[in-house]
């Protein structure tokens, strides 16, 4: 049996559990990296209706061979203008009344052209239910994202030969691209973040043209996408001479982040090791500088469950890859964050990303 067709029916396994008046006869699938968790295929535009005999992919005609050749599922290449068009010809003849969606995947447009081609079905929101299986990764899961945080991590060393002050932000983001689709990543995991001196401040800050000046901070933040699976590193440099007060608060994110690391075993609350990190901020006065979450899942997508926040309580467990990623920024001074992605193993965790997490001086 493929790992697919287990993922499967454990996702119809867990909808067996939905209470009697909501269980679906059937389960649509719409999320594009939900579809390929389940069935390998990688197109850009497919439905998948999961059932108790099996599962049903619906994509168009520009996919007819590699849907042959990446599911072991069965299909059925449609010409309607919109798959959800599609779908109802495929639910009625099986008499389904009861499907299962998922809100967060479906658009209201597209929930209103099911229920009015199909009367008398009822459509059942349940959230999540592939995003929880995919929380736990199987082993050759952790694999793919063990190749893509090498490749992201070797990029990085590359890049970093040809950093000197003077070349724009953008052109280091450039180079970091580069390196890693030399390495063999099939694309970035997200924009690469170059972010120098005060604009490292911004915690999502956009490469710019602006010039990367000696003497200030230079936030990176990167990620390989290989196998289809992610990886996400934080790293600070700088280019000259760091002053105390820059040394200092590089000190603080790191012991927040080794904390926060400490935390994370089976069994611990994503709640707990958002904690840790936030208290060792709090020590050193930087608490409120710390603005967004510690961490987030990472696999098929960059961001997945289980968050690692202040409200968001997940117990982890082992073969869950997250990031943790504490930060501090300073509009007047700049931002410092580190990040690594770390899988939960059976005692503990291991930290994937290999490289030293010192201030990068250069
Ligand atoms: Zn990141
Ligand atoms: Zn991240």
């Amino acid at each position: 049996m493929t790992e697919f067709r287990t993922r499967r029916e454990r996702l119809w396994e867990s909808l067996t559990q939905v209470d009697a008046n909501h269980r679906p006869h059937a389960y649509l699938v719409s999320g594009l990296a939900n579809i390929r968790y389940l069935t390998g295929f990688t197109g850009s535009n497919a439905l998948l209706l999961v059932h108790a005999g099996g599962a049903l992919l619906l994509t168009d005609p520009r996919y007819t061979t590699q849907s042959a050749q990446e599911t072991d599922c069965s299909r059925s290449i449609v010409r309607a203008k919109s798959l959800f068009q599609a779908a109802p010809g495929k639910i009625k003849p099986r008499g389904w009344k009861r499907i299962g969606f998922d809100p967060s995947h479906v658009a209201c447009a597209s929930l209103e052209v099911l229920r009015d081609a199909l009367p008398g079905v009822r459509f059942v929101p349940l959230e999540s239910q592939v995003e929880r299986l995919r929380m736990v990764k199987s082993a050759s899961e952790i694999e793919a994202i063990r190749r893509a945080v090498r490749i992201n991590s070797e990029a990085f060393d590359r890049a970093m030969e040809h950093l000197r002050p003077g070349i724009s932000e953008n052109c280091f983001a450039a180079e970091i691209d580069y390196q890693m689709r030399l390495l063999g990543a099939e694309r970035q995991a997200f924009e690469t973040i170059v972010a120098s001196g005060p604009r490292s401040a911004l915690v999502h800050a956009r490469p710019s043209g602006d010039p990367i000046l000696a003497n200030e901070l230079l936030l990176i933040d990167m990620g390989a996408h290989c196998g289809g699976y992610a990886s996400d590193m934080t790293r600070m440099a700088f280019p000259g001479q760091p002053d105390r007060k820059t040394k200092q608060h590089h000190a603080f994110v790191l012991e927040a982040q080794l904390a926060a690391l400490d935390a994370v075993k089976p069994g611990a609350s994503s709640v707990a090791v958002d904690r840790a990190a936030r208290q060792v901020l709090k020590r050193h006065g930087v608490g409120d500088a710390f603005v967004h979450s510690t961490g987030h899942g990472l696999g098929l997508e960059v961001h997945e469950p289980p968050r690692v926040a202040k409200k968001y309580r997940t117990r982890l467990e082992a073969g869950m890859v997250i990031t943790v990623e504490p930060g501090i920024y300073l509009p007047d001074f700049g931002g410092i964050r580190i990040e690594d992605t770390v899988v939960v193993t059976p005692h503990g965790c291991e930290v994937l990303t290999p490289t030293p997490k010192d201030l990068h001086v250069v």
